[in-house]
């Protein structure tokens, strides 16, 4: 995904501004973090933005991936500061209620090599300070190699074992945070994405609060009044 992506659903709410939450959807490699991110588009209305993934804007765009200490660090720093400035993008303009952050500053932590603390310090900032700037994080879990971890993606390059590790690390990272919820990897994906998707929606101020999810049986229009 590239750009700000919005959802494609009418909205009765009528407002042009709108105060906004990020919301980082995160977790390891193959649990359908894609997928969901698009199923959201599909669910909601156009004050739900999809923020483009840092790291794919930065690898995507040609920045060396080398395994060396110096290219790992680089590339972290570089996908922070990407971050950074298309979350202010997005905060800035007003025109989305909650944006999903496709992973969000504090997955760095996962992929610094280094420790928690360095990489804070070499960015001038705080776990804390990270963890503050975002309302909520959805964490999907990257099934286990027996629960059918794939390597569809071209930019995938770990193992299932290296994915199931990263996962993991991800999770420590972000464990500070007081809104912080795991979608289980042991779900079927369309459970996993019913889950993610009621957690996006208590993100939404009431206004754009109406829209039925892809699993709950009840007509959009009785739901939403019309
Ligand atoms: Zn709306
Ligand atoms: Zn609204």
């Amino acid at each position: 995904m590239s750009g700000i992506q919005t959802g494609s659903k009418t909205c009765g709410c009528g407002r042009g501004a709108h105060e906004t939450r990020l919301v980082a959807v995160t977790g390891g490699p193959g649990a359908g973090k894609t997928a969901i991110l698009e199923m959201a588009l599909r669910s909601f209305c156009a004050h739900v933005g999809v923020l483009p993934e840092a790291a794919s804007v930065v690898f995507g765009g040609g920045f060396p991936r080398h395994s060396t200490d110096i290219a790992r660090r680089a590339a972290q720093r570089a996908i922070y500061h990407v971050q950074r400035e298309i979350e202010a993008v997005v905060v800035g303009e007003r025109q989305v209620a909650v944006g999903l952050c496709d992973r969000g500053t504090v997955d760095g932590v996962a992929y610094w090599p280094g420790s928690a603390a360095s990489y804070w310090e070499e960015l001038g900032t705080t776990a804390e300070a990270e963890l503050r700037r975002y309302a909520a994080v959805i964490h999907l879990e990257t099934p286990a190699a027996d629960q059918g971890y794939n390597h569809q993606n071209a930019l995938r390059v770990e193992s299932p074992t290296e994915a199931r590790a990263l996962d993991r690390r991800i999770l420590a990272a972000w464990a500070g945070h007081p809104n912080h919820a795991v979608v289980s990897s042991a779900d079927d994906f369309v459970q996993k994405a019913a889950r993610a998707l009621e957690l996006v929606r208590a993100q939404l101020s009431p206004c754009c609060h109406g829209h039925a999810l892809p699993h709950e049986s009840r007509p959009e229009r009785e739901r939403d009044g019309a």
